[in-house]
C-alpha cells in the first residue's frame, strides 16, 4: 500500500493537524499518537476438511480515558494491524464526538468468511474472543460487528465469553440478535444516524431532500439501509448504487427491491435491468447532489477529488476520504461531512443495547430513534458551532478538523484530570 494510503498514518495525519489548529498539549498529543494497547493474535481452528489452520486476528484498544473501550470487528482478507489502529483511533474520537462514556477500539481478523462454512465461522468467532479473555468484557472492552461480521457472529462471542465467567454477560458485546439481549434499532442505526446528520445538513445548506439526487457506494450493512431510509423518509431519488463488483445507475431512479433481488440472485447490483452498468470511479464522480460512501477506506483521492459533483458528501464508511482530498473538497466547497459523525449511529445505539442489557429493561424502536436523533444531532451543532468560532477568529477550519477538536478536547481533558498528563 502506497505509504500516503496507510490508514495509521493518515488518522495520526489528521490528529496532527488538528493538534495543531487546537494548541494541543504536547503530552496529551503524544499519548493520543499511538494506541494505549494492540493485541496480536494467532488462532488455531479447525476446519471442515480435518485440517487446522492457525488465523491471525488483532484487537487495539486505542484509547479508555472516558471509559472502556469500544469498537467492531472485521473479518476481512487483507486485514492490516495498520488498519486496525486506524479504525481504533477513529473510534475513540467517534465516541468522544457522540459524547458517550466510551474509549476506541478495533478488532480484525484475516480470513475469507465469504469462502467459510458456517460452523468455520462459529469455531473462529469463539476462538477469537476466547483468545482476548482478560481483555475483554462490559467494562474493559466491548466489541461489535464492522465488515462482514454480523448478529449471529456476536451471539457467538456473547456465549462463549459467559461460558468462560460462568453466567450470561450480554453486556460484553453489542449488535447481538434481539434473542440475546440485541436493542431494537440497532440493525439500520449507523445509516439512520447517516440520514439524521443530512437532514441537519441539507437544512443548513438549503437542499430540499426531496428533490435531490443522491448515489451510493457500497450496498452492504450501510448503504443498503441508507437506499432504503433516504427513500422512505425523505423521497430522494437514488440515482446508482454500487458493491464491490460493480455498480447500476439510473437517471429515472432505481427502485430498491429489485436491487436487492439481484443482488441476491446473481450477487451483484450491476446485472439490473433497466439500469446501466456503471464503475465505482465513475459513481463517485456523477453528477448528483448526495454522495454517500458507504463501502470502504481509500475512496476519494487526491486522483479524482477535482472531479467530485456533489454537493455534500456523506461519509458513511470509514475512512472514505483521504487528508489531500479532504483539503481539495474543502478548497471548492463541497460540504464533506466526516465518518466520526456521519457513521456514529451504529456506535451510539451499541450504547444504548450495552444500557438495557445492565439495567435488563428494554425500549421501544421509537425511544431508540429518537435518543439517536438527539444525540447525534447535538453532535453535528457541535461541529458547526466549533467551525464558526474558529471561522470569527480568523481560521477556516472543515467540519473533519472540527470534529477532531471537539472529540480530541474531550480526550484531553478526561486523560488531564485524571493525572495522565
Ligand atoms: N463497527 C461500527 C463502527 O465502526 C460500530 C461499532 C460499535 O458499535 O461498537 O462504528
Amino acid at each position: 500500500m502506497p505509504e500516503e494510503l496507510d490508514p495509521f498514518r493518515i488518522s495520526q495525519e489528521q490528529l496532527d493537524k488538528a493538534a495543531g489548529l487546537m494548541n494541543l498539549d504536547k503530552a496529551a498529543h503524544a499519548i493520543l499518537r499511538e494506541p494505549m494497547r494492540e493485541l496480536e493474535l494467532n488462532m488455531p481452528v479447525r476446519m471442515r476438511n480435518g485440517t487446522t489452520k492457525v488465523f491471525k486476528g488483532f484487537r487495539v484498544q486505542y484509547n479508555n480515558a472516558r471509559g472502556p473501550t469500544k469498537g467492531g470487528i472485521r473479518f476481512h482478507p487483507q486485514e492490516t494491524k495498520d488498519t486496525v489502529k486506524a479504525l481504533a483511533a477513529w473510534m475513540t474520537w467517534k465516541c468522544a464526538l457522540a459524547n458517550i462514556p466510551y474509549g476506541g477500539a478495533k478488532g480484525g481478523v484475516i480470513c475469507d468468511p465469504k469462502s467459510m462454512k458456517g460452523d468455520e465461522l462459529e469455531e473462529l468467532s469463539r476462538t477469537y474472543i476466547r483468545s482476548l479473555n482478560g481483555f475483554v468484557g462490559p467494562k474493559v472492552d466491548i466489541p461489535a460487528p464492522d465488515v462482514y461480521t454480523n448478529p449471529q457472529d456476536m451471539a457467538w462471542m456473547m456465549d462463549e465469553y459467559s461460558k468462560i465467567v460462568g453466567h450470561n454477560e450480554f453486556g460484553v458485546i453489542t449488535g447481538k440478535p434481539l434473542e440475546v439481549g440485541g436493542s431494537e434499532g440497532r440493525f439500520d442505526s449507523t445509516a439512520m444516524g447517516g440520514m439524521y446528520v443530512l437532514r441537519e445538513a441539507a437544512k443548513m445548506k438549503k437542499i430540499n431532500l426531496r428533490k435531490a439526487t443522491i448515489a451510493i457506494q457500497g450496498f452492504g450493512n450501510a448503504g443498503n439501509f441508507a437506499f432504503e431510509l433516504s427513500k422512505k423518509l425523505f423521497g430522494s431519488r437514488i440515482v446508482a448504487v454500487s458493491d464491490s463488483s460493480g455498480g447500476a445507475h439510473s437517471e429515472k431512479g432505481l427502485d430498491y427491491q429489485k436491487l436487492k433481488d439481484v443482488k441476491e440472485k446473481t450477487g451483484s447490483v450491476d446485472n439490473c435491468k433497466g439500469a446501466e452498468k456503471i464503475t465505482n470511479d465513475e459513481l463517485l464522480e456523477l453528477d448528483v447532489d448526495i454522495l454517500i460512501p458507504s463501502a470502504i477506506e481509500n475512496q476519494i483521492t487526491e486522483k479524482n477529488a477535482d472531479r467530485i459533483n456533489a454537493k455534500i458528501v456523506l461519509e458513511l464508511a470509514n475512512g472514505p476520504v483521504t487528508p489531500g482530498a479532504d483539503e481539495i473538497l474543502f478548497q471548492r466547497g463541497v460540504l464533506d461531512l466526516p465518518d466520526f459523525l456521519v457513521n456514529s449511529g451504529g456506535v451510539i445505539v451499541s450504547y444504548f443495547e450495552w444500557v438495557q442489557n445492565i439495567q435488563s429493561f428494554y425500549w421501544t424502536e421509537d425511544d431508540v430513534y429518537k435518543r439517536l436523533d438527539a444525540i447525534i444531532t447535538k453532535s453535528f451543532s457541535d461541529v458547526v458551532k466549533t467551525q464558526r468560532e474558529y471561522r470569527d477568529n480568523g481560521k477556516k477550519i472543515s467540519p473533519r478538523m472540527a470534529a477532531y477538536i471537539v472529540a480530541v478536547e474531550r480526550v484531553a481533558a478526561a486523560m488531564k484530570i485524571r493525572g495522565w498528563y
